[in-house]
């Protein structure tokens, strides 16, 4: 029961750990008389100390004497008297202490002890042996001093009582004996009090290192910091015995807010204050050590004062020069932070303070953790996605959890052109943006960052950000470079409209834009590979593989979007001949001459393939029949024209073109298939003609 809670500042380990909290909580609310928890009501007659031991000794000793002074235990005064002794100790203790009541009661022996024997003839001897007690009694309230003087007084009251009914030699002897046994009875009984104080003393260290022992042990749970710190807090203020507390975290802008309160008004919850220039927190943190006001009113500090407190300790936790927090207790009373509280306060602080720090390295390594698996989650899309397409938005998504992001850009720098970016990559406000080349401001977030390979972050709209996508305003903006070896080739960037980072996330975003680079590179790299395989070498056109991928897509693309779509089909009738007469190489120019009459009449949007040979294909999307036709002629008249030969002879040169359109339904080996078939009828039809099938 004390364990759970006494003024001299024991904890409940007992009670919280064999006790179930449920049951503690009744039995302390069982309240008598005014108020007064049972429990307290109860105490002083449940500790045994020197001061109760001799309470009890004066009741027994006052029922004796009334014993003896008015006759025999039948005599019902006897009863009466022992009955008003121990009711009016009973009432005198609760009222007063029995360090009081009892310190009352050695004045009142000796003026009845010594007004007895005077009156009753009694014997001044045994006399002696009473007052002997009394000034044992009186070492347990006070200092030798007050025993000698005590002792005097009764020395004196012995002379009052006995004189002069004995023989002067016989009361000089008597005196002094009396005197020596009255000292000797008080050294004997002050040695014993101090004893006694020495093994309580010991006894309430030990049991607050113990306590202590289990706060720490308290914290090694596994629990939010905010718990933890709020039962810190709550077994700190029974271990010093106060009820109020607070600790402190420090937030942003040099203040301090409160995270864990107990005792004081609501009004406290959650308060934020000044760090700088608020008392005590201000001084505490300067000084560095605690700082202790046990008349809080009187000190100034009104903020406290209004909540309540009348004296408070605050410690601030540091760890190293880094400050961690603050952690206050105090009372509604003055003067209760005493010297024996002081140090138990700047021991709690030191577990506080290891239990923030320990928390941040926690949440720290965690992050660490999370940071390394992302990354090597990039570093696993580099050997994977090697395509662009795909590689963009997975890193989208990859960055977007871990960070609060609403707008990613991926910016390529272009060789050679460094007023220009290619947005390879824009995902804005919910939505896909499709690339584009864009001019690049400079000065601007993107050129800073392109040139000077630094990560950049930024609050609000950077000056020169131009502004694509979304019409929102960004709040928050990080930038990191695409830095592959000693170059930079772009920037990623994440933003965001409802929050700013940190310089966490700016660290996160540069790791893995360093892994991205590689993985951007080898997927450029790959594309560049990808279009080698596709194009025809001598004539720069794309080739059969190019034909067959771009048909398939393409004629998808007319039935989704019910668009005509024509093939033309063209060969030429002069190969062997310019072979035969003017060597291969003029063959070759020939075939470069059917080239250049091709793409020179054809449009951005179609795709013109040297098949095989002299053999030649492109793709008109969007392209009705009679137009497509109309193509197939310019380029029959262009190379009709015959081109010099290096021999300065004008060779003739003509070819075949065949048209076919795509009609629902129809496979791309059909379409090739009826295209080859026009280029046929215009070869049988006599050459050099655009021959088309319906
Ligand atoms: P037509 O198509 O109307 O029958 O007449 P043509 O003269 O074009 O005859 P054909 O298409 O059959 O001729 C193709 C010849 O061209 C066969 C091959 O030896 C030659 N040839 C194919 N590819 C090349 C090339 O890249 N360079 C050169 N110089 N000759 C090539
Ligand atoms: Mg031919």
């Amino acid at each position: 029961m004390t364990l759970y809670y006494s003024r001299t500042g024991s904890i409940g380990r007992h009670a919280t750990h064999r006790v179930a909290p449920g049951s503690v909580r009744r039995w302390s609310q069982m309240r008598v008389g005014k108020g007064e928890p049972v429990r307290d009501w109860l105490q002083p007659w449940t500790r045994f100390d020197m001061h109760r031991v001799l309470f009890l000794v004066r009741v027994v000793v006052w029922i004796g004497a009334g014993f003896f002074a008015f006759g025999s235990p039948e005599d019902g005064w006897v009863w009466v008297g022992a009955a008003i002794a121990l009711g009016g100790g009973a009432v005198a203790v609760r009222v007063w202490d029995y360090s009081t009541w009892n310190r009352a009661a050695i004045g009142l022996d000796v003026v009845a002890i010594t007004l007895a024997v005077r009156f009753s003839g009694g014997v001044a001897g045994d006399t002696w042996v009473l007052y002997g007690g009394e000034a044992l009694a009186l070492t347990a309230y006070g200092s030798l001093r007050w025993t000698a003087i005590g002792s005097a007084v009764m020395i004196a009251a012995f002379a009052v009582a006995a004189w002069p009914h004995t023989a002067t030699a016989a009361f000089a002897f008597e005196a002094a004996l009396l005197a020596v046994f009255i000292l000797s009875a008080g050294m004997l009984g002050r040695g014993f009090v101090l004893q006694q104080q020495h093994v309580r003393e010991d006894r309430r260290r030990l049991m607050q290192l113990d306590n202590l022992r289990v706060i720490q042990e308290n914290l090694l749970r596994e629990a939010p910091l905010e718990v933890l710190l709020q039962n810190l807090l709550r077994q700190g203020l029974q271990l010093v015995g106060l009820d109020y507390g607070y600790i402190g975290l420090p937030v942003a802008h040099g203040q301090m807010q409160m995270v864990s309160q107990l005792g004081f008004p609501e009004r406290g919850s959650n308060r934020a204050w000044d760090i700088a220039t608020s008392e005590p927190t201000a001084t505490a943190v300067r000084v560095g050590d605690l700082v202790v006001h046990n008349a809080v009113a009187a000190a100034g500090l009104d903020e406290l004062h209004l909540e309540g407190f009348g004296s408070v300790a605050i410690t601030p936790l540091y760890d190293g020069r880094a400050l961690l927090g603050v952690l206050a207790v105090g009372s509604p009373e003055p003067d209760m932070i005493t010297a024996e509280v002081a140090p138990l306060v700047t021991a709690l602080g030191t577990l506080a303070a290891g239990q923030i720090r320990y928390d941040r390295e926690r949440a720290e390594s965690r992050k660490r953790g999370r940071l390394l698996t992302t990354l090597e989650r990039v570093g696993r899309l580099m050997n994977s996605n090697l395509q662009m397409k795909l590689l963009l938005p997975t890193l989208h998504q990859t960055v977007a959890e871990e960070l609060q992001i609403d707008s990613f850009v991926v910016m390529l720098t272009i060789p050679h052109d460094p007023g220009q970016v290619y947005m390879a990559y824009l995902f804005d406000d919910g939505k896909r943006y499709p690339s584009e080349v864009l001019p690049l401001p400079d000065p601007g977030p993107t050129a800073d960052v392109i040139r000077s390979g630094e990560a950049r972050r930024f609050e609000g709209v950077p000056s020169g950000a131009g502004t694509i996508g979304s019409s929102r305003e960004v709040v928050g903006m990080l930038v990191a470079p695409l830095r592959h070896e000693s170059r930079v080739i772009g920037a990623i960037s994440a933003q965001s409209y409802r929050g700013t980072y940190d310089q966490d996330h700016l660290d996160f975003l540069s790791a893995v834009a360093s892994q991205a680079a590689i993985a951007i590179e080898n997927a450029q790299l790959y594309q560049q590979t990808e279009e080698i395989a596709l194009t025809d070498h001598m004539t720069g056109l794309g080739n059969s593989r190019r034909f067959q991928a771009a048909l398939g897509q393409m004629l998808e693309q007319a039935d989704a979007e019910e668009h005509p779509l024509a093939l033309l089909m063209i060969d030429s009738d002069s190969l062997k001949r310019v072979n035969d007469q003017h060597g291969h190489k003029a063959g070759d120019a020939h075939i470069l001459q059917l080239a250049h009459a091709i793409s020179g009449n054809v449009r951005n949007g179609d795709v013109a393939c040297r098949y095989a040979g002299d053999e030649f294909v492109v793709i008109l999307p969007e392209t009705p029949l009679a137009a497509a036709e109309r193509v197939g002629e310019r380029i029959r008249q262009a190379v009709a024209e015959g081109f010099v030969w290096e021999d300065g002879a004008h060779v003739a040169t003509s070819v075949s073109v065949g048209v076919a359109p795509y009609l629902n339904g129809m496979t791309m080996e059909g379409l090739f298939s009826r295209a080859d078939q026009a280029m046929y009828r215009a070869k049988q039809g006599g050459r050099n003609q655009v021959m088309v099938i319906q």
